[in-house]
Parts: C-alpha cells; structure tokens; sequence
C-alpha cells in the first residue's frame, strides 16, 4: 500500500489580519519546532484569509519554514471584469500550493453550486494549486439520503474534469459538525472516507486513489484527532475553529 503523507490544515475563516498572521505563524512554527514535529510524515498548512497571504509567503520564505500554505477560495476565472475575485495565477505566484474549494460555508452563504465548485477545481489545477475539494451532508441530507450519498455525489460532480495526474486533496466535512462542538465519530468518518475514496478509483484509478488524501474536518481538536487519525481511509483534518489557538493546533498535528 503508498504510504500517504497526514495533512493537518487550519482553516482561519475571515480571522486574524496580516499582523497577527505573522506572529500567529511565528508562534506555530517555534511550538512545532520545540515538538521536534516531523514534516516528513505529516504536513502543516495554513489557510489565511487572502490580505494575509503575501505577508505569511515572505515570513515563511525568509525563515526557511517547512509550514506549508493555502488560500480559502479562488476565482474559477484567471483575470478579467471579476471585480472582487482573486485569480489562481496570483495565489500560485504568491506560492500557495492549496487551496480550499467548495467550503460548505462557500456553498450555503455564496450559493456555490457543484458546477462552480467543479469550475473552480479545474481554475486551480490550472495554476499548479492543489484543491482541497470539500464536501459534506447537512443534518437534513443525512436523515434523507443516509451519510454518504450526498458527499460522494458532490465529490463526482467537484471531479468533472480532473484527469488522473492531478494532485487532489479531499476533505469530508458533515455539515452538522462544522463549528458545533459535536464531531462525527471516528466510525462514521470512515465509513463515508471508504465512500469518496471509492468514487477516486472509479473516476481516477487505482493509483490516484490510493495516493489522495482524504482529510476529515468538523470540531476537530486534540482531545478527538487521534481517534481519526487511526481509521484507514483518513489521511489528516481540516481544523477550523482549533487551528486559531497555537497549542492547540500544534497539539493535533502531533495527533495527541
Ligand atoms: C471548517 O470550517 O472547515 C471546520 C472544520 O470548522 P470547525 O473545526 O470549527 O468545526
């Protein structure tokens, strides 16, 4: 079996500005440094809000820091009368090497459709950006259509022209257990990561299946991520909420 490198990534949301970035992505890096953490097994990304990204970029670079980052959206567009909207060209020179795509948040409060969502992968493939491509029920899609007919019909739809080679990340988020305080059980997570990773060796093969990580998001915090990190099909998480607290954050990407 390929051996896949855990991702720990922290979604900010519209929190902390570029100066509190910087010492927010300082403070990370010393507390990963003093944990000895592994960047070789597991990754740790940052996902600030677009006005932070150039000063994350540079602190990042002048300090040789092995944090990675990404962007929480991007236009599906690459330049243009777009106002508002900020091109994949601009994060990839800013060396994003992520970005988040179809939050469920961008999807209920910005009426992103499948069709965007799937527009919008394809804009980032196009610029070298991996997409973490979210997907999730609501507390209503669950007690209709059970607990994975909805995240693997949005995965089908967000997949709509990826080809083989594409670098992917998944992320399944249950919309009940964004920001409630009441995660999905390890058990359940599995389940619907079996699911959607069974939709990328139908729709991208073996290989790619077997190499995209598959990240599980929604009240993640220390006291939980260990019970998720122990399920196969679960390569890591999408923290929101606990990734704006340093010791926390860096607590999970260690799994305690
Ligand atoms: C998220 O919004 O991606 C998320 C998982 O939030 P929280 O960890 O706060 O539930």
């Amino acid at each position: 079996a390929v051996k896949r490198t855990a991702l720990i990534a922290g979604n900010w949301k519209m929190n902390l500005d570029h100066l509190q970035s910087i010492a927010f992505v300082q403070k990370l890096a010393w507390s990963l440094g003093d944990a000895k953490h592994d960047f070789t097994t597991v990754d740790v990304a940052v996902f600030p809000p677009f006005t932070d990204l150039r000063s994350v970029q540079t602190l990042i670079s002048a300090d040789k820091l092995l944090l990675t980052f990404g962007a929480q959206d991007l236009s599906e567009h690459d330049s243009g009368a777009y106002t508002g909207e900020i091109s994949g060209a601009f994060l990839s020179q800013l060396e994003c090497r992520y970005v988040i795509i179809g939050h469920s948040e961008r999807r209920t409060l910005h009426g992103e459709t499948d069709e965007v969502v799937a527009a919008k992968v394809a804009a980032a493939l196009r610029h070298g950006l991996t997409p973490v491509i979210c997907v999730g029920e609501t507390a209503d899609d669950l007690e209709t259509h059970g607990p994975s007919a909805v995240p693997v019909a949005q995965l089908r739809a967000a997949l709509e022209t990826v080809t083989s080679a594409a670098d992917i990340v998944v992320a399944y988020e249950p919309v009940w257990a964004i920001g409630s305080g009441q995660a999905a059980t390890p058990q359940q997570a599995e389940q619907v990561a079996a699911a959607l990773r069974a939709v990328l060796t139908e729709t991208l093969g073996d290989d790619v299946a077997a190499k995209t990580r598959i990240l599980y998001g929604g009240s993640v915090k220390s006291g939980n991520i260990a019970g998720f990190m122990r399920e196969p099909n679960i390569d890591g998480a999408l923290v929101g909420g606990a990734s704006l607290d340093v010791a926390e954050f860096s607590s999970i990407a260690r799994f305690e």
